[in-house]
Protein backbone atom coordinates (compact mmCIF):
# COMPACT_ATOMS: atom_id res chain seq x y z
CA UNK A 1 0.00 0.00 0.00
CA UNK A 2 1.25 3.42 -0.90
CA UNK A 3 1.90 5.35 2.47
CA UNK A 4 0.95 9.43 1.88
CA UNK A 5 3.91 10.96 3.27
CA UNK A 6 3.15 13.34 6.59
CA UNK A 7 5.39 16.40 7.31
CA UNK A 8 7.78 17.93 4.93
CA UNK A 9 8.69 16.68 1.27
CA UNK A 10 11.90 16.09 1.06
CA UNK A 11 14.06 15.69 -2.80
CA UNK A 12 14.30 12.33 -2.20
CA UNK A 13 10.99 11.38 -1.39
CA UNK A 14 9.54 13.23 -4.45
CA UNK A 15 12.34 11.56 -6.71
CA UNK A 16 11.52 8.66 -6.15
CA UNK A 17 8.18 9.26 -7.83
CA UNK A 18 9.60 10.29 -11.04
CA UNK A 19 8.98 7.32 -13.75
CA UNK A 20 11.85 7.28 -16.60
CA UNK A 21 11.41 6.96 -20.20
CA UNK A 22 11.44 3.85 -21.53
CA UNK A 23 13.92 4.02 -25.49
CA UNK A 24 10.97 2.33 -27.34
CA UNK A 25 7.94 4.60 -26.36
CA UNK A 26 6.07 7.34 -28.36
CA UNK A 27 3.37 9.90 -27.59
CA UNK A 28 1.09 7.50 -27.05
CA UNK A 29 2.41 6.06 -24.30
CA UNK A 30 2.58 9.27 -22.06
CA UNK A 31 -1.37 10.47 -22.43
CA UNK A 32 -3.55 12.81 -23.97
CA UNK A 33 -4.27 15.92 -21.59
CA UNK A 34 -7.81 18.06 -21.90
CA UNK A 35 -7.64 21.39 -20.97
CA UNK A 36 -10.14 23.44 -20.50
CA UNK A 37 -9.34 27.16 -19.79
CA UNK A 38 -9.36 30.88 -21.06
CA UNK A 39 -11.86 33.20 -22.08
CA UNK A 40 -12.17 36.28 -23.93
CA UNK A 41 -9.63 38.65 -21.62
CA UNK A 42 -8.30 35.71 -20.16
CA UNK A 43 -6.15 33.68 -22.68
CA UNK A 44 -2.69 34.56 -21.02
CA UNK A 45 -4.15 32.08 -18.30
CA UNK A 46 -4.65 29.23 -21.06
CA UNK A 47 -1.43 29.80 -22.81
CA UNK A 48 0.25 29.24 -19.42
CA UNK A 49 -1.23 26.27 -18.28
CA UNK A 50 -1.00 25.33 -21.84
CA UNK A 51 2.81 25.57 -22.15
CA UNK A 52 3.44 24.26 -18.59
CA UNK A 53 1.19 20.97 -19.52
CA UNK A 54 3.82 20.55 -22.41
CA UNK A 55 7.12 21.19 -20.74
CA UNK A 56 5.64 18.43 -17.94
CA UNK A 57 5.71 15.81 -20.46
CA UNK A 58 2.55 14.83 -21.95
CA UNK A 59 2.52 12.85 -25.14
CA UNK A 60 -0.41 15.34 -26.82
CA UNK A 61 -2.20 18.61 -25.19
CA UNK A 62 -5.73 19.26 -26.51
CA UNK A 63 -6.76 22.80 -24.93
CA UNK A 64 -10.50 23.55 -25.40
CA UNK A 65 -11.08 27.51 -25.39
CA UNK A 66 -13.97 29.93 -26.78
CA UNK A 67 -13.90 30.74 -30.40
CA UNK A 68 -12.14 34.25 -30.02
CA UNK A 69 -9.12 32.71 -28.07
CA UNK A 70 -8.41 30.10 -30.73
CA UNK A 71 -5.79 32.22 -32.69
CA UNK A 72 -4.24 33.28 -29.79
CA UNK A 73 -3.44 29.84 -28.43
CA UNK A 74 -2.62 28.48 -31.53
CA UNK A 75 0.17 30.98 -32.05
CA UNK A 76 1.53 30.98 -28.35
CA UNK A 77 1.32 27.51 -28.51
CA UNK A 78 1.49 25.62 -31.62
CA UNK A 79 2.30 22.34 -29.81
CA UNK A 80 -1.09 22.28 -28.68
CA UNK A 81 -4.29 21.22 -30.41
CA UNK A 82 -7.02 23.74 -30.09
CA UNK A 83 -10.48 22.35 -29.30
CA UNK A 84 -12.40 25.41 -30.41
CA UNK A 85 -16.17 26.18 -28.79
CA UNK A 86 -18.94 27.66 -30.83
CA UNK A 87 -19.25 30.22 -28.32
CA UNK A 88 -17.03 33.20 -28.12
CA UNK A 89 -17.58 32.99 -24.26
CA UNK A 90 -16.87 30.14 -22.06
CA UNK A 91 -18.46 27.34 -22.95
CA UNK A 92 -21.12 25.50 -24.76
CA UNK A 93 -19.60 22.09 -25.20
CA UNK A 94 -16.09 19.90 -25.13
CA UNK A 95 -14.98 17.60 -26.79
CA UNK A 96 -15.88 13.68 -25.85
CA UNK A 97 -13.92 12.70 -22.94
CA UNK A 98 -13.08 8.95 -23.60
CA UNK A 99 -9.59 9.90 -25.31
CA UNK A 100 -8.55 12.35 -22.49
CA UNK A 101 -5.85 10.35 -20.41
CA UNK A 102 -6.82 13.57 -17.91
CA UNK A 103 -8.49 16.70 -17.61
CA UNK A 104 -7.74 20.47 -16.24
CA UNK A 105 -10.53 23.36 -15.91
CA UNK A 106 -10.04 26.37 -14.15
CA UNK A 107 -7.47 28.73 -15.49
CA UNK A 108 -8.92 32.09 -17.07
CA UNK A 109 -12.78 30.46 -17.68
CA UNK A 110 -14.63 33.33 -15.54
CA UNK A 111 -17.92 32.24 -13.61
CA UNK A 112 -20.56 32.74 -16.06
CA UNK A 113 -23.41 30.68 -16.30
CA UNK A 114 -21.75 28.85 -19.51
CA UNK A 115 -18.66 27.72 -16.95
CA UNK A 116 -20.80 27.16 -14.59
CA UNK A 117 -22.31 24.27 -16.76
CA UNK A 118 -19.26 23.41 -18.22
CA UNK A 119 -18.29 22.30 -14.27
CA UNK A 120 -21.40 20.92 -13.78
CA UNK A 121 -21.23 18.60 -17.06
CA UNK A 122 -17.73 17.51 -16.31
CA UNK A 123 -17.99 15.98 -12.82
CA UNK A 124 -21.06 14.10 -14.08
CA UNK A 125 -19.17 12.96 -16.75
CA UNK A 126 -16.71 11.95 -14.22
CA UNK A 127 -13.20 12.21 -15.78
CA UNK A 128 -10.41 9.72 -14.81
CA UNK A 129 -8.15 12.02 -13.63
CA UNK A 130 -8.94 15.76 -12.54
CA UNK A 131 -7.40 18.84 -11.50
CA UNK A 132 -9.76 21.53 -10.92
CA UNK A 133 -8.58 24.94 -9.92
CA UNK A 134 -8.68 29.29 -10.35
CA UNK A 135 -12.37 30.02 -11.76
CA UNK A 136 -13.66 26.32 -11.66
CA UNK A 137 -12.84 26.25 -7.79
CA UNK A 138 -14.76 29.77 -7.45
CA UNK A 139 -17.58 27.71 -9.44
CA UNK A 140 -17.92 24.90 -7.11
CA UNK A 141 -17.78 26.82 -4.32
CA UNK A 142 -20.74 28.50 -5.44
CA UNK A 143 -22.65 25.68 -5.55
CA UNK A 144 -21.60 23.86 -2.04
CA UNK A 145 -24.12 20.85 -3.22
CA UNK A 146 -21.89 19.46 -5.96
CA UNK A 147 -18.94 18.50 -4.03
CA UNK A 148 -20.50 15.08 -3.59
CA UNK A 149 -19.90 14.97 -7.05
CA UNK A 150 -15.88 15.17 -7.37
CA UNK A 151 -14.56 12.33 -8.68
CA UNK A 152 -12.36 10.28 -6.33
CA UNK A 153 -8.78 11.24 -6.19
CA UNK A 154 -9.87 14.95 -8.58
CA UNK A 155 -6.75 17.55 -7.35
CA UNK A 156 -7.90 20.92 -6.35
CA UNK A 157 -5.40 23.38 -6.50
CA UNK A 158 -7.31 26.51 -4.36
CA UNK A 159 -5.06 29.82 -3.15
CA UNK A 160 -6.34 30.82 0.26
CA UNK A 161 -8.59 32.91 -0.79
CA UNK A 162 -10.34 30.53 -3.36
CA UNK A 163 -9.98 28.07 -0.04
CA UNK A 164 -12.15 29.78 2.05
CA UNK A 165 -14.52 30.27 -0.53
CA UNK A 166 -14.55 26.48 -0.60
CA UNK A 167 -14.75 25.87 3.34
CA UNK A 168 -16.09 29.38 4.47
CA UNK A 169 -13.82 31.71 6.84
CA UNK A 170 -11.47 30.40 9.16
CA UNK A 171 -10.30 31.76 12.42
CA UNK A 172 -6.54 30.60 12.10
CA UNK A 173 -3.74 29.32 9.95
CA UNK A 174 -3.94 25.69 11.88
CA UNK A 175 -8.11 25.80 12.30
CA UNK A 176 -7.37 26.03 7.89
CA UNK A 177 -5.49 23.06 7.93
CA UNK A 178 -8.21 21.17 9.78
CA UNK A 179 -10.36 22.26 7.32
CA UNK A 180 -8.15 21.21 4.42
CA UNK A 181 -8.02 18.18 5.84
CA UNK A 182 -11.06 17.13 6.56
CA UNK A 183 -12.26 18.47 3.04
CA UNK A 184 -9.72 15.85 2.07
CA UNK A 185 -11.36 12.97 3.75
CA UNK A 186 -14.53 13.96 3.26
CA UNK A 187 -14.53 14.24 -0.48
CA UNK A 188 -11.33 11.25 -0.87
CA UNK A 189 -9.91 14.69 -2.74
CA UNK A 190 -6.51 15.84 -3.16
CA UNK A 191 -6.06 19.49 -2.10
CA UNK A 192 -3.15 21.57 -2.98
CA UNK A 193 -3.28 24.68 -0.79
CA UNK A 194 -1.28 26.82 -2.37
CA UNK A 195 1.31 30.03 -0.62
CA UNK A 196 4.86 29.71 1.04
CA UNK A 197 5.18 26.45 1.82
CA UNK A 198 2.24 24.66 0.15
CA UNK A 199 -0.14 21.60 1.99
CA UNK A 200 -0.94 18.82 0.36
CA UNK A 201 -4.00 17.06 2.14
CA UNK A 202 -4.98 13.48 0.87
CA UNK A 203 -7.92 11.62 0.99
CA UNK A 204 -6.41 9.42 4.24
CA UNK A 205 -6.21 12.59 6.43
CA UNK A 206 -1.96 13.43 5.67
CA UNK A 207 -0.80 16.23 5.29
CA UNK A 208 2.64 17.25 3.24
CA UNK A 209 4.39 20.62 2.91
CA UNK A 210 6.08 21.58 0.24
CA UNK A 211 9.24 23.31 0.55
CA UNK A 212 10.29 24.87 -2.99
CA UNK A 213 9.35 28.34 -3.93
CA UNK A 214 10.06 31.46 -3.11
CA UNK A 215 8.24 34.91 -3.08
CA UNK A 216 9.28 35.70 -6.13
CA UNK A 217 6.46 33.50 -7.60
CA UNK A 218 3.49 35.95 -5.70
CA UNK A 219 3.05 36.88 -9.44
CA UNK A 220 -0.04 37.06 -11.86
CA UNK A 221 -0.39 33.57 -13.57
CA UNK A 222 1.88 31.73 -11.56
CA UNK A 223 -0.80 28.97 -9.95
CA UNK A 224 -1.62 28.41 -13.75
CA UNK A 225 1.78 27.01 -14.34
CA UNK A 226 1.15 24.90 -11.57
CA UNK A 227 -2.44 23.98 -13.33
CA UNK A 228 -0.75 22.76 -15.93
CA UNK A 229 2.23 20.88 -14.51
CA UNK A 230 -0.51 18.92 -12.62
CA UNK A 231 -2.71 18.23 -15.61
CA UNK A 232 0.77 16.66 -17.50
CA UNK A 233 1.83 14.80 -15.23
CA UNK A 234 -1.99 12.96 -14.44
CA UNK A 235 -1.86 12.58 -18.24
CA UNK A 236 0.96 10.66 -18.23
CA UNK A 237 -0.35 8.43 -15.23
CA UNK A 238 0.71 9.76 -12.44
CA UNK A 239 -1.59 9.13 -9.38
CA UNK A 240 -3.38 12.11 -7.92
CA UNK A 241 -0.87 11.97 -4.78
CA UNK A 242 2.03 11.93 -7.05
CA UNK A 243 1.03 14.27 -9.47
CA UNK A 244 0.45 17.07 -6.84
CA UNK A 245 3.85 16.11 -4.88
CA UNK A 246 5.66 16.23 -7.92
CA UNK A 247 4.01 19.23 -9.70
CA UNK A 248 4.44 21.29 -6.34
CA UNK A 249 7.92 20.16 -6.03
CA UNK A 250 8.66 21.09 -9.67
CA UNK A 251 6.88 23.99 -9.83
CA UNK A 252 8.53 25.70 -6.81
CA UNK A 253 12.08 24.44 -7.96
CA UNK A 254 11.82 25.87 -11.25
CA UNK A 255 10.60 29.17 -9.80
CA UNK A 256 13.61 28.99 -7.62
CA UNK A 257 16.05 28.49 -10.37
CA UNK A 258 14.20 31.45 -12.24
CA UNK A 259 14.90 33.51 -9.87
CA UNK A 260 18.33 33.15 -9.89
CA UNK A 261 18.11 35.32 -13.34
CA UNK A 262 15.45 37.58 -12.76
CA UNK A 263 15.66 37.91 -8.89
CA UNK A 264 12.22 38.04 -6.89
CA UNK A 265 11.09 41.21 -8.45
CA UNK A 266 11.34 40.36 -12.12
CA UNK A 267 10.33 37.10 -12.07
CA UNK A 268 7.06 36.35 -14.08
CA UNK A 269 4.91 33.15 -14.87
CA UNK A 270 6.47 32.43 -17.99
CA UNK A 271 9.88 32.28 -16.31
CA UNK A 272 9.11 29.06 -14.34
CA UNK A 273 7.58 27.48 -17.45
CA UNK A 274 10.88 27.79 -18.67
CA UNK A 275 12.76 26.50 -16.29
CA UNK A 276 10.83 23.45 -15.50
CA UNK A 277 13.29 21.98 -17.78
CA UNK A 278 15.91 22.49 -15.29
CA UNK A 279 13.81 21.75 -12.84
CA UNK A 280 13.20 18.02 -14.26
CA UNK A 281 16.83 17.54 -14.75
CA UNK A 282 17.94 18.52 -11.36
CA UNK A 283 15.46 15.93 -9.56
CA UNK A 284 16.86 13.31 -11.19
P1 LIG B 1 -2.08 31.67 -7.83
O1 LIG B 1 -2.42 32.58 -6.70
O2 LIG B 1 -3.20 30.78 -8.21
O3 LIG B 1 -1.51 32.40 -9.01
O4 LIG B 1 -0.92 30.70 -7.32
C1 LIG B 1 0.30 31.24 -6.86
C2 LIG B 1 1.40 30.19 -6.96
O5 LIG B 1 2.63 30.79 -6.58
C3 LIG B 1 1.20 29.02 -6.03
O6 LIG B 1 1.69 27.83 -6.60
C4 LIG B 1 2.01 29.40 -4.80
O7 LIG B 1 2.45 28.29 -4.08
C5 LIG B 1 3.16 30.17 -5.42
N1 LIG B 1 3.60 31.20 -4.48
C6 LIG B 1 3.02 32.41 -4.26
N2 LIG B 1 3.65 33.06 -3.29
C7 LIG B 1 4.66 32.26 -2.87
C8 LIG B 1 5.69 32.38 -1.85
N3 LIG B 1 5.78 33.48 -1.08
N4 LIG B 1 6.54 31.34 -1.71
C9 LIG B 1 6.44 30.26 -2.48
N5 LIG B 1 5.50 30.09 -3.45
C10 LIG B 1 4.62 31.07 -3.63
MG1 LIG C 1 -4.75 30.97 -9.55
Amino acid sequence: KFETPYGFASAGFVAGKLKSRARFSHKGTYGHALLIAGAYGKMGAAVLASKACLRSGTGLLTTHVPHSGAPILQTAVPEAMCSIDASDLMFTEFPKLEQFSAVGIGPGIGTKPNSQRALRELLLAKPGALVIDADAINILAAHPEWYELLPEHTVLTPHPKEFERLVGPFADSYTRLQLQREFSQKYKVVVALKGAFTSVSFPDGNVCFNTTGNPGMATAGSGDVLTGIVLGLLAQGYTAVEATLLAVWLHGLAGDLAAQSYGYESLIAGDITENLGKAFCQLK
